[in-house]
């Protein structure tokens, strides 16, 4: 789940066009960048099993980074250091923290929804819940797609977008759906646990910094009037 979660951001960052979307973006993979983080300091564990050909699950044990309680906590902060970055919202403060939380949360759902039950509620021997739609990969990937596609079309209609920008969204959108459905359907087993959490958290960076790309230019382009006075303070 990648695009999904890329998706949910796009349907929340409708709601505060005065947050980078970018942030969002983070937001709603910042479970798997502390996920894959603690498995390279051995925190956590992803082990791939061997029939990953057929499942294209690996098995995690990631109770700081998935557990229910964990995950309310890293919304919490996630949204305490928006609060904190954005003083120029002044009253909105609040509600861009919120949004981030809700970002940063919305994560735990969607991976509870197709996880199998391996997704703690407190710590490591706590009860694990997870609904497992990923044992029917198509319904799971069409489920995905929609949420994609849809977060897309949420934020780019209504935007003060440019059609190009539009296009850079939609294209970006559609090549994260399409790595997500070649990595749940044909990808070979990753070689080591070391190079899944490498290439996992390379593909979250590049990612969040081309959303966040986008994002400036389009804040750019909603506020050229703004931008000719306020650019020499800047
Ligand atoms: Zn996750």
């Amino acid at each position: 789940m990648f695009a999904g979660h890329v998706g949910a951001a796009l349907a929340i960052g409708r709601a505060e066009r005065r947050v980078n979307v970018g942030a969002f973006i983070f937001a709603s993979v910042l479970l798997d960048f502390v996920l894959w983080l603690l498995v390279l300091v051995g925190w956590e564990s992803v082990t791939i099993p061997a029939n990953f050909s057929s499942t294209h699950q690996p098995e995690f044990v990631f109770p700081y980074s998935h557990g229910l309680l964990a995950s309310i906590g890293w919304s919490a902060l996630a949204g305490v250091a928006t609060y904190l970055w954005y003083p120029r919202l002044k009253q909105a403060k609040v509600r861009a923290a919120v949004l981030v939380a809700a970002a940063v949360f919305s994560h735990w759902l969607l991976d509870a929804l197709v996880h199998q039950p391996e997704l703690p509620i407190a710590g490591t021997g706590s009860m694990k819940v997870g609904l497992g739609l990923w044992h029917s990969m198509p319904v799971a990937l069409a489920v995905e797609a929609f949420i994609a596609m849809a977060g897309l079309y949420l934020f780019v209609s209504g935007a003060r977008l440019s059609r190009a920008r539009k296009v850079w969204f939609s294209m970006l959108s559609l090549l994260i759906l399409a790595l997500t459905v070649v990595g749940m359907t044909v990808a070979p087993p990753p070689p080591s646990v070391v190079a899944m959490a490498a290439s996992s958290l390379g593909t979250i960076a590049v990612v969040c910094v081309l959303a966040w790309w986008l994002g400036r230019l389009s804040h750019e382009m909603s506020g050229r009037g703004d931008r000719q006075q306020s650019s020499p303070k800047t």
